[in-house]
């Protein structure tokens, strides 16, 4: 017997939701660090010692808990980026966006953020980058306005 060709339903229409997601306790210590203390925070894996940014209650390796918190110090390393030239509602910034993956100093996963004072142009994998964090911050990862070049 043959597998019939499935023609995929494609499902229209408008929709504008709001939602809420529980972080749990890892990720609101993690997003409390950045909050009130302007730090960027890790958590330890006990058994392969891989360090994870953005922190998560179980490793993916090892599947056993962790709650060793590691203070990174603040600096990091691009790994990649994008550059997103257009306009969207969702989007935090106006464009041109550069959304990058930052391996931060001490951590083994890289981390998201958005690269300010650079030019697209300028941008070079491998160059060290260290976090701008708003006036006013409650708690989000939008904290870290950006990433800008560092030594
Ligand atoms: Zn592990």
């Amino acid at each position: 017997m043959t597998a019939k060709a499935v023609k995929p339903v494609v499902a229209e229409g408008d929709s504008i939701s709001t939602f809420q997601v529980t972080v749990g306790a890892t990720g609101s210590k993690f997003l409390i660090d950045i909050r009130d203390n302007k730090k960027i925070t890790g958590i330890k894996c006990p058994s392969c010692s891989k360090v994870y940014v953005t922190p998560r209650l179980h490793c993916p390796t090892c599947f056993v808990r962790m709650s060793e918190w590691v203070d990174l110090g603040g600096k990091g390393t691009l790994e990649t980026y994008t550059v997103v030239r257009y306009r969207e509602p969702y989007q935090p910034k106006d464009p041109p966006i550069i959304y990058g993956i930052i391996k931060m100093d001490g951590a083994d996963t890289g981390f998201y953020g958005i690269l300010g004072e650079v030019d697209p142009e300028n941008i070079k994998i491998g160059m060290r980058l260290e976090p701008v964090f708003k006036e006013e911050r409650e708690a989000s990862l939008l904290d870290i306005d950006h990433f800008k070049p560092s030594s």
